[in-house]
């Protein structure tokens, strides 16, 4: 049987736009779809023809070579997509879904306001959790860590379809590959007609006649794998992040979980976190406190000198504008707070003693109630 024009397929013009394209595809897929036309065999070719079209001609490139050589153009030997012909329900249900609005796979929802179940089902693997756990300076500047998992990978003795050399997949019996089983039952108020998943074949309306025996006709095997994650800068302890794909693969061909990555923070020797900002404890002798020193500050690019003024008060707050962590959604970065704070001895030689007891009548060490910072404005400081 030779092929229809893809145009006429779909009752568009030669130099139909895009949009015209995609809206012309829709009317023919609600018209002929499978939950409209059960068990019609003529409406599934109208419907597999009508999504071949599109298929084609919504892609600029195909759509090109199809217009210069026509069907040999985007012929299936050329490889390369379902290549006109070989597409499969599966296939248009896991491509196309979205033509309805339902969004995602299985995305049929809201069409005819059929339930979330009908159409076959897609399988789906499940997430996979992973902690990961990361330093102040990893999470300054990002890091990329690699992990080792084990999880459910595609089986490769079989590409994930879990059939055996030779073997193939054939359609469902029970349900004539439509994953669905109906039942009709006489009631007072006339015929009723429930569907459910088909107990044969679970919903995925086709049957392996030979099971792939390193699979066990599962299509996925357990296996390590080693996964490189890319954490951006500013994440923070219990915050999780999502790579698609990435999870546990699915049962014979199906659609990947994800894979979900807790952060986990290690405590660091000196800095304590506080949101974007970063505190460090500055411990000074009462000497340098008085008279001033030059101090060497932790942070996470590495220590920084600061000069500390004689006369500095226990309790000030010195900050090093933008030497805390990135945000983690880009908006700048926070502070280094350094909390000074004056070491008091506690227990002197007889020659400290008397240098003290020389300093206790002098004017200059009689407490200035003014110049101490009081403790709302030290939080004030810490805060803005
Ligand atoms: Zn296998
Ligand atoms: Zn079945």
């Amino acid at each position: 049987m030779s092929k229809r024009d893809y145009y006429e397929v779909l009752e568009v013009s030669k130099n139909a736009t895009e949009a015209e394209i995609k809206k012309a595809y829709r009317k023919k897929a609600i018209q002929y779809h499978p939950d409209k036309n059960p068990d019609d065999k003529a409406s599934e070719e109208k419907f597999k023809e009508a999504a071949e079209a599109y298929e084609v001609l919504s892609d600029a490139q195909k759509r090109q070579r199809y217009d210069q050589y026509g069907h040999a153009g985007v012929g299936g030997a050329a490889g390369g997509g379902f290549g006109g012909g070989g597409m499969s329900m599966d296939d248009i249900f896991s491509h196309f879904g979205d033509i309805f609005g339902g969004g995602g796979f299985g995305g049929f929802s809201g069409f005819g306001g059929g339930s979330r179940s009908r159409g076959r089902r897609v399988n789906k693997g499940s997430n996979l959790r992973v902690k990961v756990r990361l330093t102040l300076e990893e999470i300054a500047n990002g890091a990329e860590k690699k992990i080792k998992v084990k999880k459910y990978v595609e089986c490769k003795s079989c590409t994930g379809t879990g059939a055996a050399k030779g073997s193939s997949h054939s359609d469902c019996s029970t349900c004539h590959g439509t994953g669905q089983v109906t039942r009709i039952s006489n009631t007072i108020l006339g015929q009723m007609q429930t569907a459910s998943t088909c107990p044969h074949c679970g919903g995925e309306g086709k049957i392996i006649t030979n099971k792939c025996p390193d699979c066990a006709g599962e299509g996925i095997v357990r296996d390590d794998e080693v996964i490189t994650l890319n954490i951006p800068a500013g994440v923070e302890e219990g915050m999780q992040l999502s790579v698609s794909g990435r999870g546990n693969a699915a049962r014979r061909g199906g659609i990947n979980g994800d894979l979900l990555v807790l952060i986990e923070e290690e405590k660091h020797p000196e800095l304590i976190r506080d949101g974007n900002n970063l505190i460090y404890n500055l411990h000074l002798s009462v000497p340098d406190a008085i008279l001033g020193a030059p101090v060497e500050i932790p942070t996470v690019e590495g220590k920084v000198k600061v000069k500390i003024e004689g006369g500095t008060q226990p309790g000030k707050i010195l900050r090093l504008k933008g030497k805390g962590l990135p945000d983690v959604n880009g908006y700048g970065k926070g502070d280094l707070l350094v909390n000074v704070q004056v070491y008091i001895p506690k227990e002197l030689s007889k020659e400290d003693r008397k240098a003290v007891e020389k300093l206790k009548d002098s004017a200059n060490f009689q407490p200035q109630k003014e110049e101490s910072e009081s403790f709302f404005s030290r939080m004030k400081s810490m805060f803005d």
